[in-house]
């Protein structure tokens, strides 16, 4: 008997629901997309219980006529695009038809929507990917849609939904998103009845104060540079703000919000110097390009593209980014001749062929500019710089390798226990420390060298790990409770990371709206650092939350030790030095870092001598 079968057509929209729309947050982001596309000038977005009970938006776009507004829902219906070149030439934030019928599949959803030309409207009731009703209505111009429930279908993956926090903080990311790379479109949002934001229409500069915060009025600086294959534009936050902005970031490409660790670094490699250590630069860059340039059909949500040339868009990134810098004096010593340089590529003087584009990429100006900043990895051999900016990225494939204690499997930890070396050191060895960094103990059959802040580091991750699993965590109370005000999008993070922080030994409670009150904090944080440590946090995790490999809590557990360990650079006592040797060798997995880097080395008297040819 022959056993296949085509899936009915509600069981693949709800599969292919699973790509597209993965929590509430994706719906927002799809259906405000679509709005935008109907060239709206007015969007309202309107969610209730963090968008698991429903999610409304509502336009004052182009609207449907009726047989569109039911064709809307099915697969692969869009107006988009018609064959296969116009996924080359894509204007619009939505082609693939995907999303209405995604939607439909996984939630009860009621479409209005009228075209101006039209008298009556129409509106449609679809669960299920079944049309419950369709009937001419009044309606005002434009559309108004409403799912709600969703997943009510799928209840496992409802189950998948985090706390509302935590989805609230999802919207609010994938909201700003979308208002701040239209500033000419107005865009109000409401939650539970309260409106949380509300964007009037204007210039980019406005808008963007208007969803980072007034505070950064006079410290944005403005970015434009045009050339024949992109438009850079934008802004970028002075250093001095760097510590305090906790990392806003944003990239636009033609309008779209894209994450990109690669361009990441070369804005931060732009600021070379200028920002203190352990600080992020905030910007919000958007870049246009020749949309045959960038593949966006590279992703499910499209929020990560494919350029056609990545080298070239670094570098032009990198040197927009250090011409800005120059030209408001904050980098005094900046080479000028650079900007000179791009401005004769020929990519920037002459219409871009592949013919020249070639020719500019081998000319000897292109290779100066490009070796003279160095972090352009032109050679995809450099791994070894690659490795740098990946760092923050990439991690052993199972986080339970670092810590095998947390699992409860002790099996695990038995085979760690056993891979341990036991170092012996005795009470009288020589300790030494090397440029404020690296420090070298004698032992018994030779000596280690140790980085004193990936040692600390790994002890530090041990130590949290520990007190976060079993909720054994010591709080030191701050003398003057201190009050951190945030942002609304970090407000709710911090909300969310509240439990944990708990369990950190942090005491920090809700104060009003978008303030905190922090009543202790755990005892390594000096006494006056606790507004800062809190600040860090949430700027390190944010750079750590796109990655969907951690736990939050495990983010966490990364981010606290790494602020919190010594750093290379200070000066410590033989006793700080015994200290810190005695406790990496009581972990349970000395020898790596949670990120995997190695934290000593052992030279043995016999690989010495074999080192000196005896
Ligand atoms: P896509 O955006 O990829 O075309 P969607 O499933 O999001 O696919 O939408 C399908 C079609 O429905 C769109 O191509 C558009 O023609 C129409 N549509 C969706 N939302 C709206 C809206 N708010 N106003 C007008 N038309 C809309
Ligand atoms: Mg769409």
């Amino acid at each position: 008997m022959d056993i296949i079968q085509l899936l009915p057509d509600n069981i693949a929209n709800q599969i292919a629901a699973g790509e597209v729309i993965q929590r509430p947050a994706s719906a927002v982001k799809e259906l405000m997309e679509n709005a935008v596309d109907a060239g709206a000038t007015e969007i309202q977005l309107i969610i209730s219980d963090a968008g698991k009970a429903s999610i409304q938006v509502i336009d004052n776009g182009k609207g449907m006529s009726g047989t569109d507004a039911r064709m809307s829902f099915e697969r692969h219906a869009t107006s988009k695009i018609k064959q296969i070149d116009d996924l080359f030439h894509i204007k619009t934030m939505g082609f693939r038809g995907e999303a209405l019928a995604s939607i439909a599949a996984v939630s009860q959803v009621e479409l209005k929507t009228r075209r101006r030309e039209d008298e009556l409207g129409v509106c449609i009731e679809i669960e299920n990917s079944v049309v419950l009703k369709q009937e001419p209505c009044a309606a005002s111009y434009g559309t108004s849609i409403c799912m709600k429930n969703l997943f009510f279908s799928v209840p496992a993956r409802r189950n998948f939904l985090k706390s509302n926090n935590a989805e609230m903080r999802h919207i609010v990311d994938e909201f700003i998103h979308v208002a701040m790379a239209f500033p000419d479109i107005f865009f109000s949002m409401t939650s539970n009845g309260q409106e949380v934001f509300h964007l009037e229409a204007g210039n980019l500069k406005q808008r963007v104060l208007q969803v980072l915060g007034n505070n950064y009025a006079s410290k944005l600086v403005s970015l434009k540079e045009q050339t024949d294959y992109m438009n850079i534009y934008g802004f970028i936050g002075k250093p001095e703000t760097a510590r305090k902005t906790r990392g806003d970031q944003y990239f636009f490409v033609n309008s779209r919000y894209i994450r990109s660790a690669y361009l990441n670094h070369a804005v931060t490699n732009a600021f070379e110097d200028l920002l203190p250590k352990d600080s992020f630069p905030s910007y919000v860059l958007f870049m246009d390009l020749d949309p045959s340039q960038i593949d966006i059909n590279v992703h499910p949500t499209k929020q990560e593209i494919k350029f056609e040339d990545e080298k070239i868009v670094y570098a032009f990134v990198q040197a927009a980014v250090k011409h800005a810098l120059a030209q408001f004096s904050i980098s005094p010593s900046l080479d000028f001749t650079l900007n000179a340089g791009i401005q004769s590529l020929d990519s920037i003087s002459k219409p871009f062929t592949s013919d020249q584009k070639e020719a500019a990429s081998s000319s000897s100006l292109y290779k100066t500019f490009t070796q003279k900043n160095q972090a352009h990895f032109i050679e995809p051999n450099e791994k070894s710089e690659l490795k740098h900016w990946k760092e923050f990225f990439t991690a052993p494939k199972n986080e339970e390798e670092n810590y095998p204690v947390k699992t409860g499997n002790n099996l695990d930890l038995h085979q760690t226990a056993a891979k341990k070396k036991i170092i012996d050191i005795a009470e009288d060895a020589l300790f030494l420390q090397l440029h404020n960094t690296y420090i070298i103990a004698s032992t018994n059959t030779g000596f280690i060298l140790l980085h004193q802040q990936l040692a600390h580091e790994r002890i530090l991750y041990e130590k949290y790990s520990r007190s976060i699993h079993n909720h054994q965590s010591t709080t030191q109370k701050s003398l003057f409770p201190v009050t951190v005000e945030l942002n609304l999008a970090d407000a709710v993070l911090l909300t969310e990371l509240l439990p944990d922080l708990h369990l950190l030994g942090f005491e920090v409670e809700a104060f009003g709206q978008n303030s905190f009150v922090i009543q202790g904090t755990p005892a390594d944080i000096l006494p006056g650092n606790e507004k800062h440590a809190i600040e860090l946090l949430i700027e390190q995790f944010k750079h750590f939350s796109s990655d969907m490999k951690f736990s939050q809590r495990e983010k966490l557990i990364r981010c606290m030790s790494r602020q919190q360990a010594i750093k290379a650079g200070q000066s410590l006592t033989r006793k700080e030095m015994q200290l810190l040797i005695e406790e990496l060798f009581n972990c349970d997995a000395p020898n790596t870092t949670a990120t995997g880097n190695p934290t000593y080395m052992e030279f043995k008297e016999d690989y010495l001598m074999k080192l000196f040819g005896r």
